[in-house]
């Protein structure tokens, strides 16, 4: 007996990997010509890893630094948000360095999002915004809330449910500080894939599902299994790919339509030499590319500076062509640092848009009020023989990261596993 699991990004790797470790027979399907997913490392770009997808490490607890200390990979502290830097116009500076209104408003918003996990857990769901409006905070002060606390959940402060928010503080074990991969994130991956047994270019089409099998059509050709993890994104799902055969249960289709998955994109500019200070970890501000932090993933401080914008702005960018949007970019970085060079000292530029990407269509999802229960619902089995992981599926940890991405893996498998425990068949 097999179980076929649907991607190859950190949760169907997850899967994978419990799977075949416990003796089970797994294949991995994989639309793409390589594993990661929204984990994709360039070693093109400049001379140390770049990441066009996920970057850091969220949190001193999370799963990741236990696999990447069993794959022999260093993790590296980053302190983002403790040394931001903040630009109301003209040059970025250190917090202690504003005005003491702006520090005070950023210092507030953070504290007021940290409140959010005493809300009751019945309490009615509203947006982010509505709460910060609710605690006394002005239009403004949603302007720079929209940078500092919606733009990192790929999303605006009009869409991201507290209720979801709340949940997510009152369930996070990962812990607050960041960390990147030494090596950048897809070698980590690439430990973890070893051995497992992977076609690429299997772009599921179709998922015909009865109690006895799954059968599954795809450009690389028809696969048959008694069980399917699913782990394709949710905002392919939304487009109806792969169609499943008999549908999917209606609670289920509408978890599937009720998330959001917003557009998600980086700028990436490579210097002749840093352009910035050794201490710049991250520059914000209101513009376009609001959020700035250098790419290096080695402690020296490298030529390599990235913006990354979601949602209205990462829209806004994308609907330029891609010369323009880095002009419009480096043009943002020239004010945030106080130069007028970078132009000249540019030696490359390049534009990653996640929203055109056919096998993720955007970031990372999120949940907008008034459907809390959204990812339970997406994470819950179908019927006998389809199970369901990936970011967007979880609840008891932080979605819209990689370690929560393993996690759900993880979750999955175990349910396969505890449905099939009293059958021998299974196990090679
Ligand atoms: C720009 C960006 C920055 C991010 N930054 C961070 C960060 O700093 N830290 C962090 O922890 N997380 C970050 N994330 C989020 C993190 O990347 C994701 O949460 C995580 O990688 C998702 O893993 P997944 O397995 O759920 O989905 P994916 O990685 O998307 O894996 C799903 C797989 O399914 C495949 N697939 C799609 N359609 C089909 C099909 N029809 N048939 C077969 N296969 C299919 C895809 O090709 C993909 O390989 C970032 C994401 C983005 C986009």
């Amino acid at each position: 007996m097999r179980v076929i699991v649907l991607g190859a990004g950190a949760a169907g790797l997850a899967a994978a990997r419990r799977l075949h470790d416990a003796g089970v027979a797994v294949q991995v399907l994989e639309a793409r010509h390589r594993i990661g997913g929204r984990v994709w490392t360039d070693e093109t770009f400049a001379p140390f890893p770049v990441e066009y997808g996920a970057e850091f490490i969220h949190g001193e607890r999370a799963v990741t630094h236990t696999l990447a200390a069993a794959a022999g990979i260093e993790t590296v502290p980053v302190d983002r948000y403790g040394r931001l830097r903040w630009s109301d116009g003209g040059p970025a500076r250190a917090l202690d360095a504003l005005p003491g209104a702006r520090r005070d408003l950023i210092a507030a918003l953070f504290q007021t999002l940290d409140r959010l996990r005493d809300l009751p857990p019945d309490a009615p769901d509203r947006s982010l915004a509505g709460y910060l409006r609710e605690s006394g905070f002005d239009d403004e002060a949603l302007i720079v809330a929209d940078v500092l606390l919606a733009q990192t959940c790929c999303a605006s402060v009009e869409t991201l449910s507290c209720a979801d928010l709340a949940r997510e503080l009152r369930v996070d074990h990962a812990g607050k500080r960041e960390y990147r991969l030494r090596s950048g994130y897809a070698p980590l991956l690439a430990w973890y894939a070893s051995g497992l047994d992977m076609r690429f270019g299997a772009v599921a089409r179709v998922v015909r599902h009865t109690p006895g099998g799954v059968t599954i059509e795809t450009d690389a050709g028809v696969f048959h299994a008694d069980c399917c993890v699913v782990t394709i994104p949710v905002a392919v799902l939304q487009r109806g790919v792969p169609q499943f055969d008999p549908p999917l249960s209606a609670p289920k289709r509408w978890a599937i339509q009720a998330m959001r998955v917003e557009a998600a994109t980086k700028l990436l500019y490579r210097f002749d030499e840093p352009a910035w200070d050794a201490d710049l970890t991250f520059m914000a501000h209101t513009g376009l590319a609001a959020r700035w932090w250098p790419a290096a993933h080695t402690t020296r401080n490298a030529g390599v500076i990235i913006a990354y914008a979601t949602a209205a702005r990462a829209r806004a960018l994308d609907a330029l062509d891609e010369a323009t949007a880095l002009a419009v970019g480096l043009q943002e970085l020239q004010t945030l640092l106080g130069r007028d060079d970078l132009a000249q000292r540019c030696v490359a530029a390049r534009r990653i848009v996640w929203s055109a990407d056919p096998f993720s269509y955007g970031g990372y999802a999120h949940v907008p009020p008034g459907a809390a229960t959204a990812r339970r619902i997406l994470a819950a089995p179908e019927g006998e023989t389809l199970f369901f992981a990936g970011e967007a599926t979880v609840y008891d940890s932080n979605p819209q990261t990689v370690h929560g991405a393993i996690e759900s893996g993880w979750r999955a498998a175990d349910e396969v596993l505890k449905r099939y425990s009293s059958s021998t068949q299974i196990f090679r």
